[in-house]
């Protein structure tokens, strides 16, 4: 049986995190993906934030295939009839460190990859790891079709369904109250259009989170400016989407049907679907992160944080393969890649502002499944709003009166200091 150092299921950020990490340190690496090209199961537009990705891969602005430094970024509350949103600008972002970039899958994960096998990694793409090889309890290398190839350890970085890790009986079945579907268009555009439509420069590019208008199943909305296209999507969860009866398109269509939306996509082409499961993230939704012979790293370990603001799994994804990699490199020296001399990949991780991060936003989860977050309350927020701008025949009330009229018969003052509460503790105090 052919054997290496070291076999990394997956290429996408964790992997070529872990494989450019491995390798310079002078491990033999063989990274398989199944994708004929790395990203290209992995159509997704999405936001880097650079200061963490850069940990691993500095500078990596000045040569990878970025789209726009995301200098603005909106969070809109759709209602029936229009939006209420908070607009937050700033130029710090348009130059180094910035703060996030916008990417396709498609161009950045090749550019990934590339960097681990410019330190010495070897890349297979088109080629699917069937199973992990397990001998007592641990794993020796990979099953990939008619091939078998050992490795002193394996990373498994194979994303969001982890179904080797599954198939081996090394995590427990998701729930899937846990689990939400993203669902996303790439959407093409003229520079010019993008750049007057979103008051940005040719460089610099706007990001919008928005929440509500998603047939009443609790999730919300993401825009993100590429350089000539636009990343569209929503994540729903799962258990509601099942429920609602509703196609996953029905839902998007419904969705872009909102006039915000449509106005921001107006003239634009899809040329890009696709459908990929997310998990909801969260500190207490861990799994196992490493065992005799092998580590886990990025969403396959379900390294993800969502706190509202922002979806961050790319990141996370690169921090903890760089935990993983050195826990790998002291394992190393113990001579022997057992559970014991691994487990230094939690210790880790732990000191990580990633782990911190995650930490912080713990008590956001519960938001997330807050349906009058999605269906109330941006509908209020926009009355209020209407209200207040608006100069009518009849005297028009106040901020206050405005919303316990609104609130009337439809969330209760009980019901409304809870929400506070949960807000607060989400992502305020
Ligand atoms: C709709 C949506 C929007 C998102 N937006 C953002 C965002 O804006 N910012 C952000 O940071 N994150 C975002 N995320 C999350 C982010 O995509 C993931 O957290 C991130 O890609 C995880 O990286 P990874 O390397 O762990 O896994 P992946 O990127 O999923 O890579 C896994 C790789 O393994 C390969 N693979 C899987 N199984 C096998 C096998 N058996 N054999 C060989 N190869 C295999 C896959 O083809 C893939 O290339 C979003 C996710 C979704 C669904």
């Amino acid at each position: 049986m052919e054997k290496f150092d070291v076999v990394i299921v997956g290429a996408g950020p964790a992997g070529s995190a872990a494989g450019m990490l491995l390798a310079q340190a002078g491990m033999n690496v063989l990274m398989v993906e199944r994708g004929q090209a790395p990203g290209s199961k992995n159509v997704s537009g999405g936001l880097v934030y650079s200061q963490l990705a850069a940990q691993i891969f500095p500078e990596f602005w000045n040569s990878a295939p970025v789209e726009r430094a995301i200098t603005t970024h909106q969070l809109a509350m759709l209602s029936e009839n229009g939006s209420v949103s908070l607009d937050f600008r700033s130029q710090h972002g348009a130059q180094p460190p910035y703060n996030a970039f916008s990417v396709l899958r498609a161009r950045f994960d090749p550019w990934l990859a590339k960097q681990a096998e410019d330190a010495g990694a070897t890349l297979i793409t088109g080629v699917t790891v069937d199973s992990l090889l397990v001998e007592n309890g641990r794993v020796i290398g990979i099953q990939a079709g008619p091939d078998q190839i050992g490795a002193d350890v394996v990373v498994v970085a194979e994303g969001t369904r982890s179904l080797l890790l599954k198939q081996a009986g090394m995590r427990e079945d998701f729930h899937p109250h846990d689990v939400s579907l993203g669902v996303k268009e790439i959407i093409s555009l003229p520079e010019k259009t993008i750049e007057e439509r979103f008051q940005c420069t040719p460089n610099t590019g706007m990001a919008y989170t928005l929440v509500g208008h998603t047939a009443g199943i609790e999730g919300g909305g993401f825009l993100y400016t590429n350089k000539d296209s636009l990343s569209l999507g929503i994540v729903v969860k799962i258990d509601s989407l099942y429920k609602s009866k509703k196609q996953p398109h029905q839902v998007l269509d419904e969705f872009k049907s909102h006039p915000l939306v449509t106005r921001l996509v107006e003239g634009g082409e899809v040329v890009e679907y696709s459908a990929q499961t997310v998990h909801r993230g969260g500190f207490h939704l861990m799994s196992k992160l490493y065992g005799e012979g092998y580590v886990v790293a990025g969403s396959a370990a379900r390294l993800l944080l969502n706190n509202i603001m922002t979806l961050r799994g790319m990141d996370f994804a690169m921090i903890s393969a760089e935990a993983a990699a050195r826990a790998v490199l002291s394992a190393r020296e113990q001579g022997a890649y057992t559970a014991a001399a691994l487990s230094a990949y939690e210790t880790n991780l732990k000191q990580t502002s990633i782990y911190h991060d995650w930490q912080t936003f713990k008590a956001t989860y519960p938001l997330l499944e807050n349906k009058r977050l999605f269906e109330v309350y941006p509908e209020l927020a926009f009355n209020v709003m209407e209200d207040l701008f608006s100069a009518t025949t009849r005297p028009g009330p106040k901020a206050l009166a405005a919303a316990r009229e609104e609130m009337k018969g439809k969330v209760s003052m009980i019901d409304l200091a809870k929400d506070m509460y949960q807000i607060s503790r989400g992502i305020a105090l």
